[in-house]
């Protein structure tokens, strides 16, 4: 397992290979949290603030994701959270299927290097890059298929996209139960992993 070109550690420093995403970014997004994180959320790639802020999920889909974690005992901190594509699709179009390629070894990098117990894949984009066939994400949020993902075999966890709550109040049930799901996958359920504050 050696590190694609221009990424050091679980970070990309220098990326010049998609040219809509090298236009439209400020900065390269790279995944935060900690590098043996017991689960891994992937979303499909940075907005306008994460392109801002230069950390994944800090608007508003980042407030229904943080939320979520802490009703069932995790923390943003205790988790990683990274995305498919690491530069700003212009206009927030999806990433195109070779912006997704092109970005692949990173994200292959990160969780081969991580192995955590669950990756949870935050939407359709992920669902299906992770998964590489079609997903009807509404239908399967809440299973869990094993898959080969660079050296390692990892279990991908179907979820709706956190933005998805905010525009159909009928996904916000789906996408609770699918987090509560991860939380007891990683054995936080219960609000376990917030005793070392006290
Ligand atoms: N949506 C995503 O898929 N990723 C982010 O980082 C933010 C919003």
């Amino acid at each position: 397992m050696s590190d694609p070109a221009g990424m050091d550690g679980l970070c990309v420093e220098t990326c010049e290979q998609c040219p809509a995403l090298v236009d439209s970014r400020s900065r390269i997004v790279n995944g935060v949290g900690p590098d043996d994180a017991d689960v891994v959320f992937v979303g499909e790639g940075p907005g306008a603030n994460e392109d801002e802020q230069g950390e994944p999920f800090v608007g508003r889909s980042g407030d229904v994701l943080d939320d979520a974690l802490g009703d069932h005992g995790l923390r943003r901190k205790d988790v990683r959270i990274t995305n498919c594509v690491r530069c700003r699709p212009p206009e927030n179009r999806d990433p195109s299927t070779e912006e997704l390629a092109n970005c692949r070894p990173y994200l292959e990098r990160e969780l081969e290097t991580i192995d955590p117990d669950v990756v949870v894949a935050l939407g359709k984009v992920p669902a299906q890059h992770l998964l590489e066939r079609d997903v009807a994400v509404t239908k399967e949020a809440g299973d869990v298929e094993t898959v080969a993902i660079g050296d390692a075999r990892l279990d991908v966890l179907v979820c709706v996209h956190p933005a998805a709550t905010l525009y159909d109040r009928s996904q916000e049930a789906t996408f609770e139960s699918t987090i509560e799901k991860a939380a007891t996958i990683v054995g936080a359920e219960g609000g376990q992993s917030s005793l070392g504050d006290f």
